[in-house]
């Protein structure tokens, strides 16, 4: 079965285990002590990756997630409170779409397609805008597949007294959060992500009392993870329907996570496959975006080829015959693709995918020039 199944080379969903596939062939009761036993481990096991065990509080929401982004700010950011999003790509700029859905005043700090926001340049806002409450930034901009310097950026929120929402979707299970040292109030993540579970929620790791202190300032009440969690610390339930299906399947991912050696295992697999495929792929004359320094072990943007012969439909559908689905490009200047790192994927696969590249372009009459 698994060999038929082509392997997502995108940044979630993302190829499951089958042990994690199995795990969904039973069904639970919401409200069934089994049930609340599978969430109450998955959200200390949560607590526990971020080293945060005594300073936050875990609270899963159903959706994906951008339900758990929205969550979060709609959750935690008064209503007369103002945001400095730094974006340098489609997640940073959502937060900013989102805030203004439901009415956060905000400003950005947009370095365009690629370049990372720096600890220096937040600085010298705060300092200039007093009225900024909160900084919003995004830990593996998965749009470019740069990895932001997040710990520069928290430092400087935090000498600064304000409050820090990292969005870390495609960076928390594979690399470094530590509660204790990275100083953040939220950290917001999905499912479907680096600990490899299939999608279907997102959950935010805040601290506790920046969330008992924020009764009532959700705009949305399906989105508001005060009550979730006021409610969840009483019954052990999800205030809603759960996905519960992908609840069970989460808890078997997070296992196969901690037997893999927990976030440094993960990371230095997804760190092999990424320096393992970049290789290949130079050899065979494609150029990446990013600067070695930048390259995220979660996802790389390669320029598309400039050979008139050149299609990305063409090429992806070609990759496809062969097992592999790959990623669009997201800039705005240049034609680009994307090739993820992460999910169930080890050295084989991505041999085999290298192979599959060069058939294809074979197959689509490409040479590329080879540089060094
Ligand atoms: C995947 C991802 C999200 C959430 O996207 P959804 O499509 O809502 O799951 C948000 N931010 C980043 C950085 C992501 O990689």
């Amino acid at each position: 079965m698994d060999t038929q199944e082509p392997y997502l080379l995108t940044p979630g969903p993302i190829t499951t285990s089958m042990r994690t596939k199995k795990a969904m062939l039973h069904d639970w009761g919401s409200w069934d002590d089994d049930f609340n036993e599978i969430t109450a481990q998955v959200r200390e096991r949560l607590l526990k990756a971020a080293n945060a065990e005594e300073t936050h509080v875990c609270v899963p929401v159903q959706g994906s997630g951008s339900f758990a982004v929205e969550a979060t700010l709609g959750t935690l950011v008064p209503k007369e409170g103002k945001v400095l999003v730094l974006m340098n790509g489609a997640y940073g700029q959502r937060m900013g779409k989102t805030l203004d859905y439901m009415g956060r005043a905000f400003v950005a700090l947009d370095k365009g397609d690629y370049e990372p926001p720096r600890g220096e340049e937040v600085e010298k806002i705060l300092a200039e805008d007093p009225a900024i409450t909160h900084v919003a930034v995004v830990y593996c901009e998965t749009s470019s597949g740069i990895l932001n310097p997040v710990q520069e950026i928290a430092e400087v929120v935090h000498a600064a007294g304000r409050s820090l929402i990292i969005d870390a979707m495609s960076a928390f299970g594979a690399l470094p959060v530590d509660a204790q040292t990275l100083p953040f109030d939220a950290l917001i993540s999905a499912a479907n992500k680096c600990f490899e579970g299939v999608p279907g929620f997102g959950y935010a790791i805040i601290k506790k009392p920046v969330l008992a202190a924020s009764q009532g300032r959700a705009h949305s009440l399906c989105l508001d993870l005060y009550d979730q969690w006021v409610y969840m610390e009483k019954t052990g339930q999800w205030r809603f329907t759960p996905p519960t299906h992908v609840v069970a399947a989460f808890l078997e991912a997070m296992k196969e996570h901690e037997e893999e050696g927990g976030v440094q295992g993960r990371y230095q697999r997804y760190c092999r496959n990424r320096d393992r495929m970049v290789a290949g792929m130079r050899a065979l004359g494609f150029k990446t975006l990013l600067e070695d320094q930048w390259l995220s072990p979660v996802i790389t943007t390669f320029f598309s080829p400039e050979a008139e012969e050149f299609n990305f439909k063409t090429f992806y559908n070609l990759l496809k015959e062969r097992n592999f689905i790959i990623y669009p490009g997201k800039l705005t200047e240049a034609e680009s693709f994307r090739i993820g790192c992460i999910g169930q994927l080890h050295d084989e696969q991505i041999d085999q995918l290298i192979v599959a590249v060069q058939e294809v372009l074979e197959a689509m009459n490409i040479t590329l020039k080879k540089t060094a």
